[in-house]
């Protein structure tokens, strides 16, 4: 368990832009930035770029921040090896109908649309209604032609296991835009999520960071 220090910060002239101009189904809990060097993260490699993360909670779908937080933290230790440093986390908290709690396009393209999080952008979800049903779905720059809203974006449902390592695998597929799956022993894109496959090779790094930069979800580091 992790005990991060927290700076909670009300963005209280977006939330007047949001209670006037956003759609009144979604209420906004709250935004926080999270501390994320007390995730005390060491890479490997030296961190050639930067990633600023948004994460959405929906309320009611059954996950806590406590969990984000260590799923996030551990996901973000798998991306040192690709030099990526996790350098901003913001989390926000939304209240939603229902129907909305689970992803299903549709509804998933309004929640997207209105709360409009960074990106890339990890939701924590109830379920899915979508079909084939996945326990972590990415939608890319690729995939996201009939739903531009949820671009650089990953759903992840209460049925996920190993969590950092989905998170991972997930954003990876966003990050590099590619549903690629390799069937390299150990490798993070198997196409099964098992804890130990957590290694990503000099290519796959080197496309995620070309990927990830040009579609600016992700930045150079600057020097500390
Ligand atoms: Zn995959």
């Amino acid at each position: 368990m992790r005990r991060a220090a927290v700076f909670l910060f009300f963005l209280l002239a977006t939330h007047a832009a949001l209670a006037g101009a956003g759609d009144a189904r979604f209420v906004v809990r709250d935004v926080e930035l999270v501390d994320v060097a007390s995730f005390n993260l060491r890479s490997p490699v030296q961190s050639g770029h930067d990633l600023m993360l948004g994460a959405v909670i929906l309320e009611g779908s059954g996950w806590t921040r406590a969990e984000v937080l260590d799923g996030v933290a551990g996901m973000a230790g798998l991306l040192t090896q690709c030099g990526i440093r996790l350098a901003r986390m913001e989390l926000t908290r939304v209240a939603v109908p229902h129907d909305y709690l689970d992803l299903f396009t549709p509804r998933s393209r309004e929640l997207a649309a209105d709360v409009m999080p960074r990106r890339p952008t990890l939701y924590f979800v109830r379920d899915t209604r979508q079909r084939p049903a996945f326990d972590a779905e990415a939608v890319g720059r690729g995939n996201s032609h009939s739903r531009p809203e949820m671009a650089d974006s990953v759903w992840v449902t209460r049925a996920a296991p190993d969590l950092p390592v989905v998170l991972a695998h997930e954003l990876a597929h966003v990050l590099a835009n590619s549903g690629a799956h390799v069937d390299l022993p150990g490798n993070l894109m198997r196409d099964a999520s098992d804890p130990a496959h957590t290694h990503l090779t000099e290519a796959q790094c080197a496309r995620i960071i070309e990927r990830g930069a040009r579609h600016g979800l992700l930045v150079p580091s600057v020097a500390d």
